[in-house]
């Protein structure tokens, strides 16, 4: 018989009721290290104090008027971004998927009103990741999230991953864009390098055609930089961003450039939830916080302890572990054994990580995680290898 909850997860047997900084609690008391953060969506952990007074303050307020009305909360957060990026303009979603759909239509609609329709082909890359709605799986393009969901929508050319020849002679006369993760996520935590970006970058304004980062998982702070390609030095015409921004409440959203966006007149996109007070008024505190040169310089310092230690737990466990690759506190670790038995060896000694691609763990914990909390994190997972070795 079917579960009330459609049955799409295979979830670990853990229920977590409360949560603390890094820390989550498990209904039987248990204490476990979060070095998921949701998938990257606990920016600032749980429960953090400025978060929950945004929240609170702006629950007793409003929740919810419509985009028929002007959302203060909204405009706030919209020039925030426009400060702190590249982009002129910010349209706010509920998820990253959703991002996903606007930076596709927001493309082919630039593309139609200049007069050439047929610019509606976005080139997309192997291990890629964007979401689940019809646009997202079709962009991403695997058997995997594809596969009994046809017709797919068309226009995606699936390309592979770091090939910069086959990226050039794949661009055609109906190629409207390139979508790329400066960072892949689920595919693995696999950096694209910065000459990389660069590249895309320059085959982009060679043809005229705009360049799109998903940026729903490797953005706000993650890396180290308030967004990804920041450390590439080149910027995108649209971005996607999403999980983080919204610190666990549901919001994402797609900057881009007036230029554009310049397809995007009033009646041409909208959302019912997206960009709403409570949301926005959280994503508001989110982004005050991580936006400091000063919170971001200490992710950096941050993330080059957990390296360190992660190189040293590597070498400990040469037949657990591979190799580690990431860039900031988006860290993956390479797996010999399969990495669900590590994430489930993690799970018995109270530590959270997440799988992903190539056989890969991801450590994404919150960004404001201590140094302590950081040796014992990896403390737990030197742990979690000694008993899969044993
Ligand atoms: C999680 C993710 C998405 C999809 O976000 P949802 O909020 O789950 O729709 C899209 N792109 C990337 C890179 C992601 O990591």
């Amino acid at each position: 018989m079917i579960t009330s909850v459609l049955p799409t997860y295979n979830r670990a047997p853990l229920t977590f009721v409360k949560g603390e900084g890094a820390w989550l609690i498990e209904a039987d008391g248990r204490r476990f290290l979060d070095l998921g953060a949701g998938i990257a969506v606990n920016a600032l952990g749980h429960a953090h104090p400025a978060l929950t007074e945004a929240l609170t303050t702006q629950a007793n307020a409003l929740w919810h008027t419509s985009n028929l009305y002007h959302i203060p909360q909204q405009q706030a957060l919209a020039d925030k971004l426009v400060d702190a990026t590249f982009a002129d303009t910010v349209f706010f979603t509920n998820s990253g998927t959703e991002a996903c759909e606007l930076a596709v239509k927001m493309a082919r609609k630039f593309w139609f009103d200049k007069g050439e329709p047929d610019k509606v082909d976005i080139i997309t890359f192997t291990g890629s990741f964007h979401g689940r709605s019809s646009a997202g799986i079709a962009a991403a393009g695997s058997e995997k999230m594809t596969k009994g969901f046809g017709p797919l929508l068309p226009g995606f050319t699936n390309l592979a991953f770091g090939d910069h020849d086959a990226v050039a002679a794949a661009i055609t006369d109906q190629t409207a864009a390139i979508l790329i993760e400066p960072v892949q996520g689920e595919g693995g935590i696999i950096p694209v390098p910065d000459q990389c970006l660069k590249g895309l970058r320059d085959l982009c304004d060679t043809h005229g055609i705009l360049l799109i980062f998903d940026e729903v998982q490797c953005g706000v702070g993650r890396t180290g930089k308030l967004f990804a390609h920041e450390w590439a030095g080149v910027t995108p015409d649209i971005m996607m961003v999403a999980k983080g921004i919204g610190g666990g409440f549901p919001l994402g959203c797609v900057l881009a450039t007036e230029n554009a966006a310049s397809g995007m007149t009033a009646g041409t996109h909208g959302s019912t939830y997206g960009g709403n007070p409570l949301g926005c008024a959280v994503g508001c505190a989110v982004l005050d916080i991580v936006a400091d040169p000063a919170f971001l310089a200490d992710v950096n310092r941050r993330a080059g302890l957990l390296r360190q230690k992660l190189e040293g737990l590597i070498a400990a466990h040469p037949d657990v572990f591979d190799l580690v690759r990431g860039s900031g506190l988006m860290m993956g670790i390479k797996c010999k054994v399969p990495c669900g038995d590590v994430v489930a060896a993690g799970y018995a000694q109270e530590v959270i990580t997440v799988p992903a691609a190539d056989n890969t763990i991801r450590l994404l914990p919150p960004l404001n995680i201590s140094d302590d909390e950081i040796a014992a994190a990896v403390d737990r997972l030197d742990a979690a290898a000694q008993a899969l070795a044993s």
